[in-house]
């Protein structure tokens, strides 16, 4: 068992910037990641609301240049997957794979992946032409057809990224307006590559070794008709990572924690950061910003403590 005064689970904006302030801090901080350093920010093609990049940021290189930020501050950083988490008195316990981390203090920012929508031959085909990664497939769809379920920001963004290579994106949003921000909007309207079918929902997934069509059913008439692509990308918001968590703490009916405005659960020296915990704004600068609140408060939790 390795001890220290702080883990934090997850490597996206939240738990980088924890990280980069407890390595300032000189905490003895541990950060396990189990992919890619940005987490989501990773997957993303182009960011640009988070404020230091002008002409905007690729969303791998944001999170290669945070995790470099880290590590130049000596941020100890391991790809390991945390795979439960106990209360061992005072002190936590984070189980992996091969290791276990006693800590003194937790923060958690494991941030969420997107919701499926749970039909019955999405996760065969899943990699045969369904998707939940436009910057990862993207490019096999080049000069063909695909569509994009959702009206939010993933939706218009991954949608206006994908008209890079596919010839045609039909956004298919389940209302008659999008949810997604104005800029988003107006760009995806001024598209040529851009068609919408509105007010209607997927209701099947055809295919055998591949993606054959989708059958689309509208939500107030129940009509269905069939729509042939290549791909189809699935944008339908966001469900919380915290299946490792059930039963250590209060987590919300969706699975979201449950945090004060200092981030802190109901466990003294236990913090949740970023798109995992309950009403954050989903933002990577919003996920950076309590980040930074919760190492700060992590700090002054382990001074008291010691001084005790
Ligand atoms: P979201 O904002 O929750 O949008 C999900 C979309 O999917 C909505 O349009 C929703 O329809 C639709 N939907 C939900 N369940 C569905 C179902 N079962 N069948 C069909 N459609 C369904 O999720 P998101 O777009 O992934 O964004 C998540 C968060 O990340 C948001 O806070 C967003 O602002 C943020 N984000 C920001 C950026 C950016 O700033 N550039 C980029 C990506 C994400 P309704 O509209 O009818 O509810």
């Amino acid at each position: 068992m390795q001890n220290y005064e702080l883990v934090i689970i997850g490597g996206g904006p939240g738990g980088l910037t924890a990280g980069i302030y407890a390595a300032r801090a000189r905490l003895r901080t541990v950060l396990l990641e189990k992919g890619l350093a940005g987490g989501q920010v990773a997957l993303t093609n182009l960011i640009e609301n988070y404020p230091g990049f002008p002409d905007g940021v690729a969303g791998m290189e944001l999170g290669r240049l945070m995790e470099q930020q880290a590590r130049n501050l000596d941020l100890e950083i391991v790809n390991e997957e945390a795979l439960k988490v106990e209360l061992h008195g005072a002190d936590r316990l984070v189980q992996t794979a091969d290791n276990e981390y006693l800590a003194e203090a937790l923060i958690i920012a494991t941030g969420a992946q997107h919701t499926r929508l749970g039909l019955p031959s999405e996760e065969a085909l899943t990699g045969r032409g369904v998707s939940y990664c436009a910057v990862c497939d993207g490019a096999f769809f080049r000069g063909r057809e695909v569509a994009v379920v959702g009206g939010g920001d993933s939706a218009i963004d991954e949608g206006l990224f994908l008209t890079r290579f596919a010839h045609k994106v039909t956004i298919i949003h389940r209302r008659d307006a999008l949810r997604a921000t104005k800029i988003l909007q107006e760009r995806a309207f001024a598209n040529p590559k851009m068609a919408f079918i509105w007010s209607h929902v997927v209701d099947q997934i055809v295919g055998t070794d591949r993606l054959e069509k989708v059958v689309l059913r509208h939500v107030r008439t129940g009509e269905k008709q069939d729509l042939v692509v290549d791909g189809l990308f699935i944008y339908i918001g966001l469900k919380p990572n915290t299946e490792f968590l059930r039963g250590t703490l209060n987590l919300d009916p969706q699975g979201y924690i449950v945090t004060n405005e200092k981030m802190e659960t109901e466990i003294p020296g236990l913090y949740a950061v970023g798109d995992v915990r309950l009403g954050s704004l989903r933002q990577a600068v919003i996920a950076a910003g309590e980040g930074a609140a919760a190492a700060l408060m992590a700090e002054k939790y382990l001074a008291e403590r010691h001084r005790r």
